[in-house]
């Protein structure tokens, strides 16, 4: 199979975008005797004129050649797909040997270990457009698959027959969803028709794998967008079937705006990191915020903590543990952020509130909690400085936060 090459002035693509030390480690193989390129999103991102955030590399070599080649700064890692890290003083960079993979079949796949040749290894990828080879010696575009063409076009297309291809691996489907909310991509006919169909089988995939997605996803300023479109397209109800049919029906839209506003937050400040559990909150908050606001209603009184923190437990479960499995620290930490609102800002009017803050690291979390809930309503700004203020003045003690480890009890004589 005969690729198609473009050179430098078809492609454009800037030698002097792409990472140094990516450049050294295909510099370094291809001096080893190796073939090597840059391969897939980094070459994807470049040509939609967006900055890789990670480059991928693939290589004649197998792991062991490219651990001879590159010795300490090589761990070899993976089982179900070996790699080589290759270690920089703040990054690392993958490189993977070409491999071949069944494209026909429409089994689930669960080993990726059979090494091919360039041209198999661009077949098994998921998208056209993440199907390229660049080879920076002699600016080479490599294309066996037609993603250039693709990438001109503004258009995702499958690799290979769609709906068998979703089928092997279902979590092609969110990177389908995930492509389009981030670069404004249009699906080819076939591949959106086989994609609806195969919408079910998500449920088949590693809830780990769809959960490294997910959160990716509500990472990349693209969040509100993407689940958008994960509700419009119906994988929302695969996954989470609670919290799908709460935003179907919320008019105003919360979970979007809390969404939104992290995405301008993170495409404002490029290295602000939002935790895990904030994340899942933005989409959590809301459902239980009416759960609550709807037994304030009904009681004459406001349910207390205790009440609303069984509220939340309940509905951590059957909204996001259903399919996912959430570690014990974030649901601890869901827990705790989400039951400190009610205290940040009670339902019943304080004529002297107190501002104590808690020894609790996590209060951390509760505070920029509320901070996002301020920027959506302008109600909470007031409340919000007057907690930030509360905050700063113990912070300036370095010991305030200091967590006690529990003590370990002494050996029973
Ligand atoms: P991101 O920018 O989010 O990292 P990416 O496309 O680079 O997106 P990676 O998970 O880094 O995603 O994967 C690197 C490359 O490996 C992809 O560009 C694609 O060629 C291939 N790939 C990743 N996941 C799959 C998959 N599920 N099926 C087939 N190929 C895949
Ligand atoms: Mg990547």
């Amino acid at each position: 199979m005969q690729p198609k090459n473009y050179t430098v002035d078809q492609h454009k693509i800037p030698l002097q975008k792409i990472d140094s030390d990516a450049l050294f480690v295909i510099r370094e193989l291809q001096k080893a005797g190796y073939t090597s390129y840059l391969v897939g999103g980094s070459i994807r991102d470049l040509l939609l004129g967006h900055t890789p955030k990670d480059y991928d590399i693939s290589t004649s070599a197998l792991p062991e050649e490219v651990k001879k080649v590159f010795r300490s700064r090589c761990i070899l890692i993976g089982r179900r797909f070996r790699l080589a890290h290759i270690r920089f003083r703040n990054k690392i960079i993958e490189v993977a040997t070409f491999r071949s993979g069944n494209i026909e079949g429409d089994d689930l796949i669960v080993n990726d270990n059979e090494w091919g040749t360039p041209a198999e290894d661009v077949l098994r990828r998921d998208f056209k457009i993440n199907g390229l080879f660049f080879d920076p010696s002699t600016e080479t575009l490599i294309d066996y698959v037609g993603g250039f063409e693709d990438s001109l076009n503004k258009t995702l297309q499958a690799i290979g027959e769609p709906y068998v291809r979703f089928k092997q691996d279902p979590v092609r489907m969110i990177r389908l969803i995930k492509f389009q909310a981030r670069f404004d991509l249009t699906i080819d006919e076939k591949t959106k028709l086989d994609f609806l169909e195969c919408r079910s089988e998500i449920l088949k995939s590693s809830q780990a794998r769809i959960l490294e997605e997910l959160m990716r996803m509500l990472h990349s300023g693209s969040a509100s967008k993407f689940m958008k479109l994960m509700s419009e397209y119906g994988l929302l109800e695969q996954l989470l079937p609670e919290i799908s049919s709460f935003i179907e029906n919320d008019k105003d839209e919360t979970s979007f705006r809390f969404l939104a506003e992290i995405d301008s937050m993170l495409n404002k400040y490029s290295d602000l990191k939002i935790g895990r559990a904030i994340l899942i909150s933005t989409l959590l908050f809301p459902i239980i915020h009416k759960n609550v606001m709807d037994l304030t209603v009904e009681r004459t009184k406001p349910p207390h903590i205790g009440l609303i923190q069984n509220i939340i437990r309940s509905h951590i479960e059957s909204s996001f543990s259903a399919f996912f499995q959430l570690s014990r620290k974030i649901k601890s930490e869901i827990l705790y952020l989400i039951s400190w609102q009610y205290r940040l800002t009670p339902l019943k009017s304080e004529t002297k509130p107190n501002r104590k803050i808690p020894t609790s690291i996590q209060f951390v979390l509760a505070l920029k909690f509320l901070n996002l809930r301020s920027r959506l309503n302008p109600e909470y700004q007031d409340v919000w400085s007057k907690w930030r203020d509360a905050y700063e003045e113990v912070k300036i003690d370095p010991g305030y936060f200091k967590t006690y480890k529990p003590r370990r009890r002494g050996k029973r004589r």
